[in-house]
């Protein structure tokens, strides 16, 4: 039984860094900062972190096309990724959606927009909970992952087999895709983890400017043995 084989982590215990929201919201000490310290504060009840992971074997490597049990995926980046690897975690996490309808609830557009990156970053945070786990689990040293619409080369539709490996609908976190493979709740993120002793980081492959998020610098040289130029 699909039941069986899903790993829950039903309760990511959550500790938001306050030097990252005070970096990504460009506040200084003596600005609004005190003001956000109690936002976090207030906000960190309303955060329902979890997550759902699988342990799952490659059927089948075809040129760009991975087959992970009966689920096809077509990326250049990913195939590249997961030449020498048989064993992958696709996952989900998500915050829940209590905290969202909260920020959607503010009136004071300054103060939704901290609950946005707070938000953003207890997500991230989450995720990497996410990864320890995996890490002390399955005794890897190193991993990396990679979602879909991440990169054009791997689309957001590729959300449908991706989340085909969790089941039919809902997955069990209460995380379901739209018609237009979003996330609902929004401040969600999937992908699949894999082991790898480089660190990869898609941010590496994407010359977006000015992106908030960003985690690693672009490289065209990377990029350029990914083949994607
Ligand atoms: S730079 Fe921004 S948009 Fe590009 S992959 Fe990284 S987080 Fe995503």
């Amino acid at each position: 039984m699909l039941k069986n084989r899903l790993h829950i982590l039903d309760k990511i215990p959550m500790t938001l860094p306050f030097g990252e929201i005070r970096r990504q919201l460009h506040l200084k000490k003596d600005t609004r900062w005190d003001e956000v310290k109690h936002l976090i504060e207030a906000t960190l009840p309303d955060i329902q972190a979890k997550a759902v992971y699988r342990v799952c074997y490659i059927d089948e490597k075809q040129g760009h096309n991975i087959a992970i049990e009966g689920q096809r995926l077509t990326s250049q980046v990913l195939a590249k990724n997961l030449a020498s690897v048989e064993r992958v975690f696709p996952f989900v996490v998500t915050i829940g959606s209590h905290y969202l309808e909260q920020m959607d609830a503010q009136k004071d557009l300054v103060v939704k927009y901290y609950l946005d990156v707070i938000g953003n970053i207890a997500l991230s945070a989450a995720r990497k909970f996410l990864e320890q786990s995996l890490q002390a689990g399955y005794g890897l040293e190193g991993m990396s992952f990679m979602s879909p619409g991440s990169l054009t080369d791997w689309p957001l539709e590729e959300q449908r087999p991706l989340f085909a490996l969790f089941g039919d609908g809902e997955t069990p976190i209460g995380v379901s895709l739209s018609s237009s493979c979003l996330m609902i709740p929004a401040k969600s993120v999937s992908g699949i983890y894999f082991p790898t002793e480089v660190p990869f980081m898609s941010c590496q492959l994407c010359d977006r400017k000015d992106c908030p998020s960003r985690k690693a610098a672009y490289d065209a040289k990377i990029e350029a043995e990914y083949g994607i130029t």
